[in-house]
């Protein structure tokens, strides 16, 4: 089948329906800066687009291509709240290969960051297309492709199709899943209820009395934000732990102990919230207004507001979750991949046990730095596997040509 996939670099139109192969070496799913480092060192590599014009390669040449979901560059950046400035966000790091521009610290990350992506994509020729949501990743048989492969089934629009792929390198993120917890009465309230990824701006909550949820970076911005405008109540289930700086020693404990869970198979925590909250200046003048005051979690929620943990009642206009986010994984429920924990066991980057699968920006690389290095570190071990299964196979005695492979695949991940 022609190829020739249409959003190559930056200059993708949203209104011409993409192309998408049906065969690549490696597909990688989305294109924030995890996916983005994969397809970097894949180019890197000598992976070309798959489904590209022929331009001389031999036919063996590997191909790869970036599915993403977004209409155009940026990944979650895109849809971040104006107000988190590039001297709000933590600190982002470079995306391989080439420096973020040079930018006024008061630049919207919305706008700072989708540029640069774009930039990049472009500059690098990286095949990305969109926009194209992954809906199913599977097996694919004797009749949807090679045994052995997996079957990606994608929609965009109104269309859909499958690609099939020797590997996958999944990097999905969190932002499309944001975790709302479950709290008695939740459907009976009056006023509004809003996640982080809803939140646009503070002045949406004028005059309002607003419950603000949840102990992360996030919950603090917003509501020390939120605060200027509106009443505000913070609630956590625990006490935060603040620090005046953050050290790379911290940095690399809570990488540690993320790593830890997810080699275990248990849900990942995300690395940001478990290094603390830092008092910036915002955060101390936030402070000394008494904003920072934290109540114990609501136990309840009722038509006018919540019931707190002393039991009174305290009425809220809007109760607003800043309560973090899921890993983005629905798509791969088909290859069963979750283990007793409740997460997914991982080797580094690759499932364990599955050397065609590789998560990045997952679990202890769910940051830009580990994304980077985690789309490194899992092209270099799709590199390897592919290579492994391209050499000559002892003759199956047991059954098929397949049977083999998964055998040679079983060596691998040991
Ligand atoms: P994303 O940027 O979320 O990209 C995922 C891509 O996959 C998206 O384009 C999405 O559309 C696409 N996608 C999802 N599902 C599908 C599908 N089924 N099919 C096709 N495409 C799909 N980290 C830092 O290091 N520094 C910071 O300052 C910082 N600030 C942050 C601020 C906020 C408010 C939040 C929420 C997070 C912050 N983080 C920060 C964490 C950081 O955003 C991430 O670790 C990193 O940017 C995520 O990159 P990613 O590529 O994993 O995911």
């Amino acid at each position: 089948m022609t190829a020739g996939p249409r959003g190559v670099g930056a200059g993708v139109n949203p209104t011409a329906a993409p192309t998408v192969p049906e065969t690549a070496d490696v597909v990688v799913i989305g294109a924030g800066q995890a996916g983005l480092s994969a397809g970097y060192h894949l180019q890197r590599r000598g992976f070309v687009p798959a489904g590209a014009p022929p331009s001389g390669q031999h036919d063996a040449t590997p191909t790869y291509l970036v599915l993403d979901a977004e209409d155009g560059p940026g990944g979650a950046w895109r849809h971040r709240w104006r107000s988190l400035r590039m001297s709000t966000v933590n600190g982002i790091y470079d995306l391989p290969g080439i420096e973020q521009p040079g930018v006024a610290p008061e630049a919207a990350s919305v706008d700072v960051l989708p540029a640069y992506f774009g930039d990049y994509e472009a500059e690098l020729g990286l095949a990305v297309v969109r926009p194209v949501r992954v809906r199913r990743v599977e097996e694919a048989d004797g009749a949807t492709g090679r045994p052995g492969d997996l079957l990606v089934r994608w929609a965009s629009g109104d269309r859909s199709g499958a690609i099939t792929a020797r590997a996958l390198v999944n990097a999905t993120g969190t932002w499309s899943k944001p975790f709302w917890p479950a709290y008695p009465g939740q459907e009976t309230v009056r006023g509004r209820q809003l996640h982080t990824a809803d939140y646009v701006r503070a002045e949406d909550f004028a005059g309002a009395r607003v419950a603000v949820v949840g102990g992360g970076i996030s919950a603090v911005q917003l509501l020390e934000e939120v605060s200027h405008v509106a009443r505000t109540f913070w609630f956590t289930r625990r006490e935060p732990v603040w620090r005046d700086d953050f050290g790379p020693d911290e940095g690399s404990r809570a990488v540690a102990m993320v790593d830890q869970r997810v080699r275990e198979g248990l849900p990942p925590q995300s690395v940001v919230s478990v290094t603390g909250l830092i008092r910036t200046p915002s955060l101390h003048a936030a402070a000394e207004r008494g904003v920072l005051e934290r109540r114990p979690m609501f136990t309840r929620i009722v038509p006018e507001g919540v019931v707190a943990a002393d039991g009174q009642l305290l009425p809220v206009d809007v109760i607003f979750w800043n309560t973090g986010f899921r890993a983005a994984l629905d798509h791969l429920r088909p290859l069963h991949l979750r283990a007793a924990g409740g997460g997914i066991r991982m080797d580094a980057t690759q499932v364990a046990g599955e050397p065609r699968v590789h998560l990045v920006g997952y679990g202890p690389s769910a940051s830009t730095v580990g994304a980077n290095r985690a789309g490194r570190e899992a092209v270099a071990r799709i590199v390897r596997y592919l290579a492994a299964e391209d050499e000559p196979l002892p003759v199956p005695h047991d059954g098929t040509r397949a049977a083999a492979r998964r055998r040679s695949r079983d060596v691998t991940a040991s």
